[in-house]
């Protein structure tokens, strides 16, 4: 299959509704990161996206809606704390579990009684749910287990051949995924760390609760928990401690033969030296970090280093995001004890 790739133009936009419309999958950008759309509705045009990715048959994938007052068409009864949340972040890099009314293909929910909404909240999106009046089951549109993308060449290094159409509008914003809450219960539950930060959440519905960890679930509560993601082509490892430990640590991989990569803050990196450095961003502005994070991660992808060693950024806020996906990304943490 040829891959258009294309600006987001209002012609573009026609032509990549008609796509969808005839079940193909196309990728489009959002706030958070490019996704990879197709009909949520229709069990063929879902099968291609998994097939696409090579994704994991039994992880669902998030429903995006044009207008939050859509959610009601593919749920039960929304809760008043539900409202609430919906109010409040849509649209917006927030993805709210409910339950389920079955009219979304089965394959969405992988199985699951719970389907997962989102409004995104970005131009290209939007007008693409306008255009194809369809709701659009998308995860990020990459081969899965890699970074997710951030830009229009990110999705063609990882899908060209095997979609319809890439639809570029630029580097994305927030740079990371949403963040996924169920309100299916009493009391919301953070699923995934994301554009929203924990504080947002808590400051309009009062407590939420995290997920316990996954030795103590048998059975995850969002699938996607327990697959590999975000990995880079070589490994990763955290690094955590001072300057002096860091620049220790590249030393001593250089020392056993490999090219060392570096991902880290402004500050912290013109003290580095090491085979290729990848600076994402101000310390103190952990957005500007969370949006740099993926292209970071696929900037190595095109350097020739063995290993890339990061820092390990502050859990609060946005940091909550980052620190969730670098963990996931990493083979390993190297501390200072
Ligand atoms: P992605 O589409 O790759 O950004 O990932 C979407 C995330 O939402 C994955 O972690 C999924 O497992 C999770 N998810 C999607 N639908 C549901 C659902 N019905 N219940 C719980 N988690 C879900
Ligand atoms: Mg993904």
């Amino acid at each position: 299959m040829r891959t258009e790739r294309t600006q987001a133009t209002t012609e573009a936009l026609r032509k990549a509704a008609a796509y969808l419309q005839n079940h193909e999958v196309v990728a489009f950008p959002t706030e958070t990161v490019y996704g990879l759309g197709a009909d949520a509705t229709n069990e063929a045009a879902v099968a291609k996206i998994f097939q696409a990715k090579g994704r994991p048959s039994d992880n669902p994938l998030i429903v995006h809606v044009h207008d939050s007052n859509q959610i009601k068409y593919y749920t039960e009864e929304i809760s008043p704390m539900a409202q609430q949340l919906i109010d409040h972040f849509m649209p917006g890099p927030f993805t709210i579990i409910l339950k389920s009314n079955g009219q979304v293909a089965p394959t969405v929910t992988a199985g699951l009684s719970t389907v997962a909404i989102r409004v995104p909240d970005h131009p290209v999106a939007r007008a693409l749910l306008k255009e194809s009046g369809l709701p659009l089951a998308a995860p990020s549109a990459n081969v899965s287990g890699k970074p997710s993308p951030t830009t229009a060449d990110h999705v063609y290094d990882d899908l060209q051949g095997r979609i319809a159409c890439v639809l570029d509008g630029g580097a994305t914003g927030v740079g990371l995924e949403s963040t996924v809450v169920d309100a299916t219960g009493e009391i919301p539950v953070i699923l995934r760390p994301g554009g929203v930060t924990k504080q947002e959440i808590e400051s309009v519905i009062g407590s939420v609760k995290l997920p316990k960890p996954l030795k103590e679930t048998a059975q995850p509560k969002s699938p996607g928990m327990k697959y590999n993601h975000y990995e880079p082509d070589a490994p990763l490892y955290l690094i955590e401690g001072d300057k002096a430990f860091f620049q220790q640590q590249i030393r001593r991989y250089q020392q056993a033969g490999h090219k060392v990569g570096v991902l880290a803050s402004s500050s912290l990196i013109e003290q580095l030296d090491a085979n290729e450095k990848y600076n994402c961003g101000n310390h103190d502005n952990l957005r500007e970090v969370a949006a740099n994070l993926y292209f970071g991660l696929r900037y190595f992808n095109h350097k020739s280093v063995d290993l890339i060693l990061s820092e390990s950024f502050p859990a609060e806020g946005i940091g909550e995001a980052i620190m969730n996906r670098l963990a996931k990304a990493a083979t390993d943490r190297i501390k200072n004890i």
